[in-house]
C-alpha cells in the first residue's frame, strides 16, 4: 500500500512529499513537532498533544497553521489513508518558507507536514528485559520545554548511547542532576517506594506520557515527588524507568554499566507499565480522549 503524507494542504505520495529548501525548518530548525501514538486506529492523548503543540507554537510566535478541528481531521485522514492501526502519527509545523534571514519573515505562512506509520518503539524483548542507559552532559539550549525540531544535541546523545551499547542517554545538567533522556523523560523509584521525576521546568519536555504516568501513579496511591535527582541517586535507586510516546514505560536496568536495583524491572515499574498499557487500551477502545 503506498504511503501518503500531508504537505501544506495536499495529500501526496511519500516519494513526492517535500518542502522547499528555504523552509525555515530546514534552514534554522525554526519549527515544532508532535509525535502521537496510534492504538487501534485511534490517537492516544490527542488533546494533550494538541495543547502542547499550541504552547510550543505560542512560545516561538508561530501562528497555528489551521484551527484545531481542521488539524484533528488531517491527523485522522493521514492515519486512515496509511491504514495505521498501532503506530504513530508525526506532525511538524515550521514558520514557513522565506528568503534566508534570521529575523521572522513577514507575513509568515506556517508550513504543516503530517505523516504516519505502523510500528515503532523498542522491541518487545527490550520492553520486557529493560534497557541500559549511559549518562552524558546535557549540552542543549535552555528552553527544552518547547518541542522544537532543533534536535541535534539529542541526536548526538542518542548516537553516543548507541555507540556505548546503550538504548538511551540520560542527560545531566551543570549541577549533576538528571534532566531527561535524549527522547524520553527519566524516573526513579527510591528505596522507600517514592516515584521521582524532574518537575516540568525549562530543562525538560513536559512529556505527554509523563503526565499520563503521573496521573496513573497518583490514582494508584503511589507517593510521587516532582524534583530533580542526581546521577548518584539514580544509580542507587531501587528502580528506574523512562517514558515517551514511542517507548511507553520502559524499565532501566543499568546506568553506566552498573545495575539499577536487582538489575531487572522492579515491581513499581511493572505496575506502571501495566497501568499505562491499560490507558492506551482505553484509547484504542474509544473509551478515552
Ligand atoms: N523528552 C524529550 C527530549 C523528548 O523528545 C520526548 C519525546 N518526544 C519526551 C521527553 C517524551 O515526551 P512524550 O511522552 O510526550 O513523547
Amino acid at each position: 500500500m503506498p504511503r501518503i503524507a500531508y504537505v501544506n494542504g495536499r495529500y501526496l505520495p511519500f516519494r513526492r512529499a517535500a518542502v522547499h529548501i528555504e523552509d525555515r525548518g530546514y534552514q534554522f530548525a525554526d519549527g515544532v513537532y508532535e509525535v502521537v501514538a496510534v492504538a487501534g486506529g485511534r490517537l492516544v492523548d490527542e488533546a494533550l498533544h494538541l495543547a502542547r503543540l499550541a504552547r510550543s507554537l505560542a512560545e516561538l510566535r508561530i501562528p497555528a497553521p489551521m484551527a484545531e478541528p481542521g488539524l484533528r481531521h488531517v491527523l485522522r485522514e493521514v492515519v486512515r489513508r496509511n491504514r495505521v492501526r498501532d503506530g504513530l502519527v508525526y506532525l511538524q509545523v515550521t514558520r514557513g518558507s522565506a528568503p534566508r534571514e534570521h529575523a521572522f519573515p513577514r507575513p509568515t505562512r506556517p508550513a504543516l507536514v503530517v505523516s504516519a506509520r505502523n510500528g515503532e518503539g523498542p522491541p518487545p524483548a527490550l520492553r520486557e528485559a529493560g534497557c541500559a542507559v549511559v549518562t552524558m552532559p546535557d549540552i542543549r539550549w535552555r528552553r527544552c520545554d518547547i518541542k522544537t525540531t532543533a534536535l541535534v544535541a539529542n541526536v548526538l546523545a542518542k548516537q553516543g548511547a548507541r555507540e556505548a551499547g546503550a538504548y538511551e542517554a540520560l542527560l545531566v545538567d551543570g549541577d549533576g542532576a538528571v534532566t531527561e533522556g535524549s527522547s524520553t523523560n527519566a524516573w526513579i523509584v527510591t528505596a522507600e517506594g517514592t516515584l521521582v521525576t524532574r518537575p516540568a521546568d525549562h530543562a525538560v519536555l513536559d512529556g505527554v506520557t509523563r503526565r499520563a504516568v503521573l496521573a496513573l501513579a497518583r490514582a494508584e496511591g503511589l507517593a510521587v515527588e516532582e524534583r530533580p535527582f542526581s546521577v548518584a541517586e539514580a544509580r542507587n535507586a531501587a528502580e528506574a524507568f523512562l517514558t515517551s510516546t514511542t517507548s511507553f514505560v520502559l524499565p532501566v536496568v543499568a546506568i553506566d554499566g552498573a545495575p539499577v536495583g536487582k538489575g531487572s524491572p522492579g515491581p513499581v515499574t511493572r505496575r506502571l507499565m501495566a497501568r499505562y498499557r491499560a490507558h492506551v487500551a482505553d484509547h484504542a477502545a474509544g473509551e478515552a480522549r
